[in-house]
């Protein structure tokens, strides 16, 4: 009997009871906006603001609208104007050019290796071109960071890291979001806490943390943030940064603060799953399941493989042939953009140089999301739909 799975990929847990409690007494309340707390009370927002800082160890955090909005404002608060270039990730998703692009900025994309993350001898040869690095942990995959750090250094290149899928993943001992100047997280649903829409912005830096708070929209309430900087660093700022508003309330804020409570034990279950797939793929024929660094402490939210000079038509049918078994893979080869995946030369608003390698390498990449409502069992059944028939079409391949 041919195996199918009938779970869907795209849902989530549901909220925690905990969640939903706080919830509910902030929509009693009437109270949603992060500066309309009663007396005495600090806000659930400038509570998950200093619970983040603490978890990571920053100084500062800042809650916000959403994951693009804190690598704008990182950006912004770095001073990247109009004409500016900003090197980044060719493999990443839309909103990490779409926040260069939003403040004027021209992203200048750096290639990616065959371990999913940024070439670092592109990164080497394009550093005299800019000054901001917009790093992303794509899908999880951290690059050598002391290495990065080390290029970026040497060219006065400040990191800010894009950490959408990396909150809770580490480099060594030093979590993501803590090498670079300042670090960005989502709370999108598909992420690793789910407040719908969120983000979350760290730093030590309390020029770059005053000029955040004033941009997200904090009008002279800011010394109401709990891991914000002291008054002292707002005094010229507050006369000086605009107001571009994307605060996060105390609904969402609510809703998160029990997830970055559970969170360790989230990626503990992330990484069951995600070995439990990885396990099931090893060694098949004609896929390689991307490595992991010694030194990352990585999520597991999602996996990806790489099959290697396929032609296009046989990656296809290998995910058309999966999909038909109920295993939903995404292919980041594609010409044509599809729901979140395109490649770095879809995106015309931003005009790139062909590269070749970086080309070959995306023409391979195939990724799976691994949602917490799969059980392991699930896990292992789905590595073995994609192995019969990743296995199947490599066979019928000639040579
Ligand atoms: C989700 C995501 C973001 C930020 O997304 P928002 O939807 O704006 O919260 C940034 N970078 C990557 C790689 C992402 O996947």
């Amino acid at each position: 009997m041919t195996e199918v799975f009938s779970g869907s990929f795209t849902q989530q847990e549901p909220i925690p009871e905990a969640g939903i409690e706080a919830a509910m007494r902030i929509l009693q309340s009437g109270r949603l906006h992060r500066y309309n707390v009663a007396e005495g009370e600090d806000g659930e927002t400038a509570l998950l603001e200093q619970e983040f800082a603490a978890s990571v160890g920053s100084k500062y955090c800042l809650a916000v609208a959403s994951g693009g909005y804190a690598m704008a404002t990182a950006l912004r608060a770095l001073g990247v104007k109009a004409g500016d270039k900003v090197l980044t990730n060719a493999f990443t998703l839309a909103p990490v050019p779409g926040a260069i692009a939003s403040v004027g900025g021209v992203p200048l994309f750096v290639g990616v290796s065959r371990d999913l993350t940024i070439d670092l001898d592109d990164l080497q040869a394009k550093a005299d071109q800019a000054d901001v690095l917009m790093l992303s942990h794509m899908r999880g995959h951290m690059c050598d960071m002391d290495h990065l750090m080390e290029i970026c250094d040497a060219a006065g290149i400040k990191v800010i890291e894009d950490c959408a899928h990396t909150m809770g993943a580490k480099w060594g001992d030093t979590y993501s979001g803590r090498h670079g100047v300042m670090g960005c997280y989502s709370c999108q649903t598909y992420k690793h806490i789910n407040s719908g829409e969120g983000g979350l912005l760290v730093s030590d830096d309390d020029e770059l943390m005053a000029r955040a708070i004033m941009l997200s929209g904090s009008y002279m309430l800011f010394e109401r943030h709990l891991a914000g900087p002291p008054k002292d660093a707002f005094a010229q700022i507050k006369y000086e940064t605009p107001n571009v508003s994307g605060r996060m309330d105390h609904l969402r804020a609510a809703i998160l603060r029990p997830q970055l409570a559970d969170l360790e034990t989230q990626v503990e279950r992330w990484n069951e799953r995600y070995v439990a797939v990885e396990r099931g793929l090893a060694d098949t024929p004609g896929l390689t399941v991307v490595q992991r660094h010694e030194k990352e402490t990585y999520v597991g939210s999602s996996i990806q493989f790489l099959l290697e000079g396929w032609c296009d038509s046989a990656v296809s049918e290998a995910i058309a042939r999966c999909a038909a078994r109920g295993v939903e893979l995404k292919w980041f080869g594609a010409a044509e953009p599809v729901a979140f995946t395109s490649r770095y030369d879809s995106w015309r608003y931003a005009p790139s140089e062909a590269m070749p390698v970086t080309d070959d390498i995306l023409r391979g990449i195939v990724d799976m999301r691994i949602p917490l409502t799969f059980s392991v069992e699930d896990c292992a059944l789905i590595a073995r739909i994609i192995r019969a028939e990743v296995s199947a079409v490599y066979q019928s391949l000639d040579g």
